[in-house]
């Protein structure tokens, strides 16, 4: 079972829908609202889970087959390294720093973009 923090609407699923057409939110927000809170049930993520899970081989494959031929042009990879910085330099600006992975938050701070 999951509830809405805001009206305390419950679904055994999830509302995620709810959030955003009865509250007319994104998501994102409501986490930023409720830290530490899901929009999903316990029982629905590990639904969701095993699904993924199983799903695995094939999305990999494909995923592998199309970004190998994008890692080749090293063009490419370089912007998408640039665009990824950019991406997560914006979002500690946005989020504090907190919520940035380990090693992306180790590589701004070499590049001296933040203070650790
Ligand atoms: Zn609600």
């Amino acid at each position: 079972m999951v509830s809405c923090k805001i009206c305390g609407y419950e679904t055994d699923k999830t509302i995620q829908q709810h959030i955003k057409f009865k509250h007319n939110i994104p998501v994102s927000e409501y986490y930023d609202k409720y830290p530490g809170s899901s929009v999903y049930s316990d029982e629905y993520s590990e639904y969701l889970r095993k699904r993924i899970n199983e799903r695995d081989p094939s999305y990999k494959k494909k995923l592998s087959e199309s970004t190998k031929r994008l890692y080749q042009n090293k063009e490419w990879v370089e912007k998408h390294n640039r665009a990824l910085k950019e991406k997560a330099l914006s979002y500690i600006i946005r989020k504090g720093q907190k919520k940035i992975a380990g090693h992306i938050k180790k590589e701004l701070w070499i590049a001296g973009k933040i203070k650790i």
